[in-house]
């Protein structure tokens, strides 16, 4: 029956995970996967989360969620995203619960898929995640790359990206990083942002925005929403994707909230049903347990207080490994200028690597990094930075 069903590819990111398992040897390296670990290399659970957990303990029921989900959760998140942006204040945004950013995606271009009233052209940052692509097509729209990245520089070709924001047809739909651009680590200044937003309101464009690192970038989570919020008090048409995967380390509870700004609270209601309507046959309704974990965490002064922290906590010690992998580079004789890679921002850092490097780093080194050179500085820590350091010298020495 199955029998011209043809075996696909594997997953360029999980991938690299499986071959990372296979390897023996004691020295390997995962920089493949954009997961948070600690010093000693292990996953973490947040002390926030961890007193979140202990006080869900006492309500120990498994009932199912409305379809929209939690309703203190979407309140929060949203809040914390938008803080006390117009339309907030204004309760002029829909939101809903969603499989974590993955599935706020999946479920906003299914929105703008049936809703929007003009090209479901959906213009994407050249590079982006590597799902952005595949979650557009899934949803029956198409993609178009625009310039983000200037690979001369490392850093971001504004020029171009605002040229093609302003010959774009009036109306059309630009994907925007929140903050820690994946994979580039590039973000827009506030400055810069300012005239992205400008140029997007005199085209009313609509922008969607992925927001994954909210805190978990600069360690800040209000100068990790400056975008989002410039664009909200602007009045700009948009959506935020947000996830809680990473800044909460609730990657497997696929935690997320869609949100969509509206007109008035009129719009909301229509739009919030018609989201309702859209993900009622994809899956029901959303997982209850991180949906818990987050609103306990957010309600609560004390427990936010430490959840800031803990975010902080996080940010800082990727920020540090950027300094130690550049001076050990530096170190080590490398003559190439590596401080791009403290430049950029968030879990990754795009190193300029060559696929070529990135092989031998594999083969040789037991490294494991994305051929397009992106590495996952979560994946660093005291005992290995050195090791890496030795490795990136040798495989890109003149
Ligand atoms: N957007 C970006 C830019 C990401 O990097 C990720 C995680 N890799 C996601 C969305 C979604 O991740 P998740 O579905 O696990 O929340």
């Amino acid at each position: 029956q199955w029998s011209s069903v043809p075996k696909g590819p594997p997953d360029a990111i999980l991938g690299i995970s499986e071959a990372f398992k296979r390897d023996k040897n004691p020295r390997k390296v995962n920089l493949g996967v954009g997961a948070y670990r600690d010093d000693s290399g292990k996953p973490v659970i947040l002390p926030s989360v961890q007193k979140a957990k202990s006080i869900i303990l006492e309500t120990p029921d498994h009932e199912y969620l409305p379809i929209d989900g939690l309703n203190k959760f979407t309140q929060l998140a949203t809040s914390l995203a938008y803080d006390n942006a117009s339309p907030l204040k204004d309760h002029r945004v829909a939101s809903i619960q969603s499989l974590s950013g993955t599935g706020a995606l999946r479920l906003g271009m299914a929105f703008i898929k049936r809703f929007y009233p003009y090209s479901g052209k959906v213009y994407i940052p050249n590079p982006t995640w590597g799902n952005h692509k595949a979650i557009i097509q899934h949803s029956g729209l198409e993609f178009i790359e625009y310039t983000y990245y200037d690979p001369n520089t490392k850093g971001l070709n504004i020029e171009d990206f605002l040229g093609e924001i302003d010959s774009a047809p009036k109306n059309s739909i630009f994907l925007l990083h929140a903050c820690a651009h994946n994979p580039t680590g590039v973000d827009p200044s506030q400055d810069q942002w300012r005239e992205i937003q400008d140029l997007m309101a005199r085209k009313q464009h609509l922008a969607i925005f992925d927001m994954a690192y909210q805190g978990f970038a600069s360690g800040d989570v209000d100068k990790d929403a400056f975008a989002v919020r410039l664009f909200a008090n602007e009045e700009n048409p948009m959506i935020v994707m947000q996830s809680f995967a990473k800044n909460f380390g609730l990657y497997g509870e696929r935690i997320g909230n869609l949100s969509v700004v509206c007109n008035s609270s009129q719009e909301v209601d229509r739009v919030s049903s018609q989201l309702k309507i859209l993900a009622r046959p994809m899956y029901s309704n959303p997982p209850i347990y991180g949906s818990r974990i987050v609103s306990t965490i957010l309600g609560n002064p004390e427990l936010k207080n430490q959840w800031l922290v803990d975010v902080k906590t996080m940010a800082d010690r990727i920020i540090n490994m950027r300094s130690s992998l550049v001076k050990l580079l530096e170190s080590k004789g490398s003559l190439h200028d590596w401080s791009h890679i403290v430049k950029q921002i968030g879990m990754f850092a795009y190193t300029g690597l060559l696929p070529e490097n990135c092989n031998e780093l594999m083969d040789k080194h037991h490294i494991y990094l994305t051929m397009d050179g992106r590495i996952s500085m979560a994946g660093l820590n005291s005992k290995n930075v050195e090791y890496v350091a030795e490795a990136i010298e040798t495989v890109t020495r003149f």
